[in-house]
């Protein structure tokens, strides 16, 4: 104890310190007062002493840690060392009014307070007040306890639940629903995103067991689930999970296992998005889709065509409808290309004259390798039992967007290879419609014939026999009208020629007459003929000095060069050079020789959109018709089908008013037959003449 030690025996206040005590013997005291001091000295708090003045008295070891300063700097001293400059003099009044009812409390309740360390540093303190009187003097024993780590703690935990508090903030703002359970899958967090979508609240929803409480049903199991949990620490997958109010929602669920450093499982993070609607979505729109199909697919299989999707050079079969295995009176398994197809049920395909058709000439194959669509080709199908089906055949090759072969259709495709629909049309009805309509045109032409040859004769002989003097002289008019009479019987005469034809070829009855012929002076003998009929056209023949001999029907091949020079001469009402060319051809590149004929005008032309379907019968260009030029649209059938029966070919080049080129291309004696004609197409849209536009 130093100078200033309190004497005598204090007040015995509860909670004071018992200060040394004169009651006990001396010796004793001395002893007392050391392990007082001890004990001070033990204390955790910096303790010390003030008197009235405001002097330090007293201090234990922690003071002198907490200060800074050693106990004899301390003593004597006055309290302000001990405090930052701006609290100096509040203190000294509050310290003034303590002494005037001192008591035992805590100082400076709810302020900040601080203290001065003797390096001039101040620090956050906690300071209890607690009176102690000695005899008459008055001191105070202040407890100061150095706040500075705790204030650190606090800042730093205050720091932590603001982050903690920021953390919950986000997890509650997530749309997700974000649940965290204990191993035992009791739910340790719930957020608003999962009270949104469950409409459990946290409070009802913490510390229940999640799986039970949301019915969850995972895929394959929980069993399951859980395994691939603690193998990979994390899954993700869909799940089935039942609401409060008893709604099934699917969830895309995010899980993963939170573990300490041990590797210690201590949670299970579940992440949950609501995809119901999405899924609901999804499944409106397939079953919109598989509407979509099964209406198509019921259109598809009620068609009354043959629809066939074939692949592959070989046309291998990847789709057919019902009607497929009508039209051809057998089965036809997908994947069977189409000739074993053929080959197994022996069935034949050939052309509308029975003429067995070559498979690069299949229209199913022909579209596969030339990728060009082909329409209302003409075939007949002989099926093993001897019945025989003429049928109209379309075709289309399809192009597939390569990531379009993912469907299970299109898998059987291998990228690149050609994709086909094929269209065969039973034309049955078609056709015996077609051979009534064939057998009236004979009967009719037939009929007409007789009374057509009586006007003819009548005619004549009236202008004749009026002419040698015989009965009364004619009117200039009754003569006009008796020459109109016999220029209308010789068009009728004419058309009535045309229409038998026309009907002995659909009867196959169209026989040619052959013999060996030059093609030259009959060219010629034409010309001369039909320049007598026009002044306005100048007629011109380009032909070789030698002749050019085929074996012809000189009949017949006078009528298709009548037909092409008529043509020439009616299509170009303005007039002009027209020009027939005969030439050899054909001596070269492997072909067999022949005679070129062609017939050049500078007439109208055939508009290029019209130019495939020219030839066909009574088809007409909407030029000639808008010229009023007559025609029946027969010539060129009946012309191009007797070039054809002649072993050649017939077509033509044309650009709209600018002129037409027709050529007629005939093998020379003895290189017969080394053109095959052109297979016959349609009855309602009969195949192109010409190539030009092809
Ligand atoms: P038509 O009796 O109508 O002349 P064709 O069968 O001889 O019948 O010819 C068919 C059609 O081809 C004609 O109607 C016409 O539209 C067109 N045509 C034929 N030859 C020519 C040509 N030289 N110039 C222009 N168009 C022609």
């Amino acid at each position: 104890m130093t100078a200033h030690d309190p004497q005598g025996a204090p007040e015995q206040t509860p909670g004071q310190p018992v200060p040394a005590s004169s009651t006990f013997p001396p010796g004793i005291a001395d002893v007392t007062s050391v392990l007082f001091r001890q004990f001070l000295d033990l204390l955790p708090d910096a303790l010390i002493v003030v008197d009235e003045q405001g002097r330090l008295v007293q201090a234990n070891a922690q003071a002198t840690v907490v200060f800074g300063y050693r106990r004899e700097e301390l003593l004597g001293q006055a309290l302000d060392l001990l405090l930052p400059e701006r609290f100096r003099e509040i203190h000294r009044r509050h310290a003034a009014q303590y002494f005037k009812a001192p008591r035992l409390r805590p100082m400076g309740i709810g302020l900040h307070l601080f203290a001065r360390h003797k390096d001039g540093g101040e620090f956050p303190v906690e300071i209890s007040l607690s009176p102690l009187r000695v005899g008459d003097r008055l001191y105070v024993i202040a407890a100061v306890r150095d706040m500075t780590a705790q204030r650190r703690a606090e800042r730093e935990r205050a720091l932590l639940l603001q982050n903690l508090s920021l953390q919950d903030e986000l997890l509650n703002q997530a749309y997700d629903a974000i649940i965290l359970r204990d191993p035992l899958d009791r739910i340790l967090f719930w957020n608003r995103g999962a009270e949104r979508l469950y409409g459990w609240s946290a409070q009802e929803a913490l510390g229940r067991i999640s799986t039970r409480l949301l019915k969850t049903d995972y895929p394959g199991g929980l069993a399951a689930v859980r395994t691939i949990l603690e193998r990979d620490s994390q899954w993700e997958g869909e799940l089935t999970q039942v609401c409060r109010d008893g709604r099934l929602v699917i969830v895309e669920s995010r899980q993963a296992l939170v573990r300490d450093q041990h590797g210690q499982v201590l949670a299970t993070l579940e992440i949950n998005r609501d995809i119901s609607e999405r899924r609901q979505r999804e499944r409106e729109a397939r079953a919109l889709l598989a509407g979509h199909l099964s209406l198509l697919e019921q259109l598809f299989e009620a068609l009354p065509f043959a629809v066939a999707l074939v692949a592959g050079e070989a046309a291998r079969l990847l789709l057919a409808n019902q009607a497929v295995r009508r039209v051809w009176g057998a089965e036809w398994p997908l994947g069977q290309p189409f000739l074993d197809f053929l080959q197994e049920h022996a069935i034949v395909v050939s052309d509308m004259r029975g003429k067995a058709l070559v498979p690069g000439e299949l229209v199913t194959l022909r579209v596969l390798r030339e990728q060009r669509a082909i329409a209302l080709y003409q075939e007949q199908i002989r099926r093993a039992d001897g019945s025989a089906l003429p049928v109209l055949v379309s075709a289309l090759p399809l192009r597939v967007p390569p990531e379009a072969l993912q469907g299970e259709l299109l898998r059987q495709l291998a990228p690149g290879e050609p994709l086909a629909l094929v269209i065969h049309q039973d034309v049955t009805p078609l056709k015996e419609a077609e051979e009534l309509k064939d057998e009236f045109i004979s009967i009719a032409a037939h009929e007409l014939r007789t009374p057509l040859a009586a006007l003819t004769g009548y005619a004549e002989m009236l202008l004749r026999q009026t002419e040698r003097g015989h009965g009364p002289p004619l009117a200039p008019w009754q003569r006009e009208a008796l020459e109109e009479i016999q220029q209308g019987t010789a068009r009728l005469a004419s058309l009535t020629e045309e229409l038998l034809d026309l009907s002995r070829l659909q009867a196959g009855r169209l026989q040619l007459q052959r013999l060996p012929a030059d093609i030259i002076p009959l060219v010629r003998q034409v010309v001369r003929r039909l320049q007598q009929t026009t002044e306005r056209h100048q007629l011109e023949v380009r032909a070789p000095a030698e002749p050019l001999v085929a074996l012809i029907d000189p009949h017949r091949l006078e009528q298709v060069l009548s037909n092409l020079i008529e043509n020439a001469i009616k299509y170009s009402p303005q007039g002009g050079p027209i020009r027939v060319s005969v030439a050899r051809d054909g001596d070269h590149d492997g072909q067999a020789p022949a005679v070129l004929i062609s017939v050049q005008d500078h007439g109208i032309g055939i508009p290029r959109h019209q130019q495939g379907q020219i030839g066909g019968r009574f088809m007409r260009a909407e030029n000639a018709r808008a010229w009023g030029i007559e025609g029946t649209g027969l010539g060129l059938y009946l012309a191009r089908a007797l070039v054809e029966q002649h072993g050649g070919r017939l077509w033509f080049e044309s650009e709209e008013g600018q002129g037409s080129t027709f050529f007629v291309r005939l093998p020379l004696l003895g290189e017969e037959s080394c053109e095959s004609p052109e297979n016959e197409e349609t009855t309602t849209a009969a195949p192109p003449v010409g190539e030009a536009g092809a």
